[in-house]
């Protein structure tokens, strides 16, 4: 197999070879199926390596990188100093089963920078946070349903899966065979930024919502921000009602400031779920909350939660890293950065002529085919998402990677450069021209 020429034929890039491989072993030839390229169509790019905000896929093709690994490299790939970090950690030993001091930094990290979060558990993946986070609000509650809202993701827990964001709206699923009426049955699904539907559920289910969950400020329908007072409602009506608020920061934390969007807005949740940023791109993420609530976990409570690889040194030490470099140079970089995207697309649209909505969840950005800001899922899906995949071709043949998907957000780093504007803006007429030719039926005839 390692003999096979990696070039068979020049008329063939080396991704289509290596996605044709791929779907031999893996189901749709990826590990996680935005990637696939589905709702964009095409051949997903195969990575060979990043540096700074640069991708170089398997064919030696350069793109400026505005998906960022869906959130974590806020400060670029490859930094040095997370480098370091990982090779130093790595040379150390890379899994003990035993608690490390830099687990303890990291979790003093988090709870230093997040004011209501006094007790952090360390998992391995954003999934893993929140199905932690809404097992421990059952077991503290002693209450069995949820409340979650349409389009948002929290990774694919089964009693989350509901009218998810990201992926399950990007291949347009309404949750997934597997999961079970029982597990669903006690998920009930809201319309993002609507405090009167909070409030009526819980008027329906008296005593017996154990939380609400819901993104600090939403960014997998797109970057839908929550509409002033909807968190701060929130908060009220869990408080009236003794359910827990989770705020799912996996998005959010540490990247639209220092305290996540906490930092931006400062309406407490009870319990709050990171990852993506907080571990430097490495698989970990964790999940924390007021101490009362937190003890509740086992060893010290009955609520039962564990993981083998949790907080694992060389995956901590990229965390800290990173967190370590994100200062308020690299939040104020962030910031400028994807307020100058935003205004890149908006000139580029208006002058091709194409309805849109730039929209910002702090530095979260999204294009949305539409005439009205999108405030819910509802919009967002009626939003005419049928021209991205032109827009997103076009910018990708122009050396722009952005997400293969209508219902993300773009994710800028500190790295951007002056070279990578310069090419995103060289890149956006033609992807704006082609977003506006393109129809409902064929959106890339
Ligand atoms: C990415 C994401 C998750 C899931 O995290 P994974 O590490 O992919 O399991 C959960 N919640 C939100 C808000 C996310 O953006």
């Amino acid at each position: 197999m390692s003999s096979s020429p990696r070039v068979t034929s020049a008329a063939v890039p080396v991704s289509a070879q290596l996605f044709d491989r791929a779907s031999s072993v893996i189901p749709g030839g990826v590990n996680s199926p935005v990637r696939a390229f589905r709702s964009v169509g095409g051949t997903p790019r195969f990575i060979a390596s990043a540096d700074g905000c640069t991708l170089v896929d398997a064919d030696g093709n350069e793109y400026v990188d505005l998906v960022c690994s869906w959130g974590p490299m806020i400060l670029g790939h490859a930094h040095p100093a997370v480098v370091d970090a990982v090779r130093r950690a790595a040379s150390g030993g890379l899994s003990f089963g035993a608690p490390t001091e830099a687990e303890i930094e990291l979790a003093e990290a988090i709870v230093r920078r997040v004011e209501p979060v006094e007790r952090v558990r360390l998992v391995n993946s954003g999934t893993e946070a929140t199905m932690s986070a809404v097992r421990l609000a059952r077991g503290y509650t002693g209450r069995t349903k949820i409340i979650k809202f349409a389009g948002c993701y929290h990774g694919h827990v089964d009693a989350l899966l509901a009218d998810a964001g990201s992926g399950v709206a990007t291949l347009g699923l309404p949750t997934s065979p597997g999961v079970t009426g029982a597990q669903a049955a006690d998920t009930i699904v809201l319309p993002y930024n609507n405090l009167d539907a909070v409030a009526a559920a819980f008027a329906a289910n008296p005593g017996e919502i154990a939380c609400v969950i819901t993104e600090a400020a939403a960014g997998n329908m797109g970057a839908v921000a929550p509409l002033p007072g909807f968190n701060a409602g929130l908060r009220a009506l869990t408080t009236e009602h003794g359910a827990l608020l989770i705020m799912d920061e996996v998005m959010t934390g540490f990247r639209v400031s220092g305290a996540g969007w906490f930092g931006r807005e400062g309406v407490a949740g009870d319990l709050y779920t990171f990852g993506k940023v907080m571990s430097g791109g490495l698989p970990a993420a964790a999940f924390g909350g007021r101490a009362e609530i937190m003890n509740h976990l086992a060893p010290l409570g009955p609520v039962y939660q564990a993981g083998t690889l949790s907080g694992n040194p060389v995956a901590v030490a990229a965390g800290l890293a990173t967190l370590r470099a994100a200062d308020d140079d690299v939040y104020a970089a962030l910031d400028r950065n994807a307020e100058r995207l935003g205004a890149l697309f908006g000139d580029a649209l208006t002058a091709a002529g194409v309805g849109h909505q730039v929209q910002f969840a702090g530095n979260m950005v999204s294009v949305f085919f539409a005439e009205r800001p999108v405030t819910d899922y509802a919009a967002a899906k009626a939003s005419q998402t049928w021209r991205y995949p032109a827009f997103f071709h076009a910018l990708l043949d122009g050396g722009v990677y952005a997400p293969p998907s209508a219902f993300e957000a773009w994710f800028v780093s500190a790295a951007l450069d002056e070279n990578a504007f310069d090419r995103i803006a060289a890149a956006l007429p033609a992807a704006a021209h082609a977003a506006a030719a393109a129809t409902p039926e064929g959106p890339r005839a």
